[in-house]
């Protein structure tokens, strides 16, 4: 059986998490001490490893320090009580240790989400290859979701944003975050890519065609921005598919990461030249910053959920949402605050007059079929 090991001093909680991994199929121990710890994986790690930032006799960052000394395999799940910022930095340094980090929550959990999370790292299938992924886009085996865009002063989805899934052969979904990193280092983003443009466009067409008025938003990797021919190719699929560019929207993230500049600045100027919007995605993480924003020709600020998700929780969450739709206003850009779980954050975004949001509270990604049920009777 897989294995767990959570590491918390909250009995409760801990065994709260023991629970809910026995119930995902895995052999799970607590640890309610540092010492109990070292001697539970003295010998081997187990699959995955839940471990509290605070303890009394350790702190969560020196002992990501330990684990890295000794070569620590397992998938790492951090957690904390309050403070959201410690944890992403946490979480951020694990990744540069090498470490598996595998997710960062906050307490409370909720059961369900813990249980989807360990189960999706409970490691009885073979992690993708590239080989397996090449092989999943020449077999159409990757699909679409799509998450509705909501204008919030109407309430109306006024578009949605594809969100791609490959699903394996035994039927089980991977989500994004499982392959797209895989398919930027195995140099299949670019093949990723024209896969989702396409099948996203002509999703769009069939709508447009019925007369249904909806953006189309997609993700591109900062790697597709090397492409120059990328700007022709997108608009002849437009074309062929009958959808104007100007209700097609392409979000980024990590643009800072790209080493090429030139060409990323030629790509992006000749998408907005021939119509297109670009948005600038999870604005507010290590990846986007002002700088960019003001560099690159955007249309559109989507505010990362990280900071959506604390809306009326957390002062400082509150402060940056407040300062970034003001000053995506100011800039002319259209706000969208991604994420958006509770009425609370419905509410205070409205307060602060966000353009539109997107998140569960509205509607998960669906199916194409499920996001045309949502929408008014034509
Ligand atoms: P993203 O573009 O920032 O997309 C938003 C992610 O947040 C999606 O995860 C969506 O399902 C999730 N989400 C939406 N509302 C909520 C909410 O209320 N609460 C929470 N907790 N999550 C919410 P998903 O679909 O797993 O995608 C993850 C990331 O993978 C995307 O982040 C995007 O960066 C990347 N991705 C997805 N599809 C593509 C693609 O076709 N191409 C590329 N290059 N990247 C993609
Ligand atoms: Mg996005
Ligand atoms: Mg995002």
């Amino acid at each position: 059986m897989t294995s767990l090991i959570v590491l918390d001093d909250e009995f409760a909680f801990a065994d709260f998490v023991a629970k809910v991994a026995s119930s995902a199929g895995f052999d799970a121990t607590v640890a309610e001490t540092a010492m109990d710890f070292r001697r539970l994986t003295e010998r081997t790690w187990p699959r995955v490893l839940v471990l509290d930032l605070y303890m009394p006799d350790t702190d969560g960052i020196e002992l990501l320090r330990e684990l890295r000394e000794r070569q620590c395999d397992s998938r790492i799940i951090l957690l904390s009580g309050t403070d959201g910022r410690v944890l992403d930095a946490a979480y951020r340094l694990g990744g540069e240790l090498g470490l598996s980090m595998a997710e960062k929550l906050t307490k409370p959990v909720r059961a369900p989400d813990l249980r989807r999370l360990l189960e999706s790292l409970r490691g009885d299938r073979p992690q993708p290859t590239a080989e397996s992924l090449a092989a999943a886009i020449a077999a159409d085996r990757l699909f679409l979701l799509y998450q509705p865009k909501v204008e919030l002063k109407s309430g109306r989805i006024l578009g949605v944003e594809a969100l791609v899934r490959w699903r394996d052969d035994d039927g089980t979904v991977i989500p994004p975050d499982s392959f797209i990193p895989l398919a930027e280092s195995a140099g299949l983003i670019d093949t990723l890519t024209d896969w989702v443009v396409r099948a996203a466009l002509c999703q769009a067409g069939r709508w447009q065609g019925r007369g249904l008025d909806l953006h189309m938003a997609v993700n591109l990797s900062a790697g597709n921005l090397h492409d120059r021919h990328l700007p022709d190719r997108v608009a002849r699929y437009c074309a062929e598919n009958g959808v104007s560019p100007e209700s097609v929207t392409l979000e980024l993230t990590e643009t800072a990461s790209s080493k090429d500049s030139a060409t990323m600045l030629e790509v992006l100027g000749r998408f907005r030249l021939k119509g297109f919007r670009l948005s600038i995605d999870d604005f507010g993480t290590g990846y986007s910053s002002v700088a960019q924003l003001l560099r690159l020709p955007f249309s559109e600020l989507k505010i990362d959920k990280s900071f959506v998700s604390e809306i009326g929780r957390s002062r400082e969450a509150d402060i940056v949402a407040k300062t970034l739709i003001d000053m995506a206003r100011n800039l002319g850009l259209v706000t969208v605050a991604e994420g958006v779980e509770s009425d609370r954050s419905l509410t205070a975004l409205r307060a602060w007059e966000c353009a539109m949001a997107q998140g569960y509270l509205f509607s998960r990604p669906a199916e194409a079929e499920a996001v045309e049920r949502m929408l008014p009777p034509q």
